[in-house]
């Protein structure tokens, strides 16, 4: 192999997801179920930080956006549990010959507080991505009661991923 072909490569990928919050759904992130009288309102199960992650390994690899691969017109995926979405985009990434270096999340959330839920969070992306769970960065912060954040009317994710050729 010449030395241009066995060259790392990183490549990196970000993306944001948003969803309103509607009385009895199920609040998911990360794959969690997180006890709250209000939950994402969406064609699949909602989980904001599934979608930001999965449509940030889609930006590394310039794939396009996840409504191109999943419209949310299709039946055959309302109600889907979202981390169906995060295996397809993980194939894609291998398929392409890379794996994940690291991953940042940040999701925005009034309330309520995420400190319980944070490692088991961490631990269903590191799965997902099969990465040591330090590799996994998971913030958590308030909208301080502003926009529709702040006004408990919607759950925001933004995902930053750094991706790392194999061979
Ligand atoms: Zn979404």
């Amino acid at each position: 192999m010449s030395q241009e072909n066995s060259r790392l490569e990183y490549r990196i990928g970000y993306s944001r997801d948003i969803h309103r919050l509607g009385l009895n759904r199920k609040l998911m992130l990360a794959g969690v179920h997180i006890p709250y009288p209000f939950g994402e309102i969406a064609h699949s199960d909602g989980d904001v930080i599934y979608h930001a992650l999965a449509e940030s390994i889609l930006g590394a690899l310039a794939l396009g956006d996840l409504g191109t691969h999943f419209p949310d017109n299709d039946p055959d995926t309302e109600n889907m549990d979202s981390a169906l979405i995060v295996r397809y985009v993980v194939k894609l990434m291998k398929e392409a010959h890379y794996k994940v270096n690291n991953v940042d999340i940040f999701v925005s959330l009034e309330s309520p507080k995420l400190k319980d839920y944070m490692g088991q969070m961490k631990y269903n992306i590191s799965f997902e991505l099969d990465i040591p769970y330090d590799r996994v960065s998971i913030k958590a912060g308030t909208n301080e009661g502003v926009g529709p954040v702040g006004e408990k009317l919607a759950v925001e994710a933004t995902s930053t991923i750094m991706l790392k050729s194999i061979d």
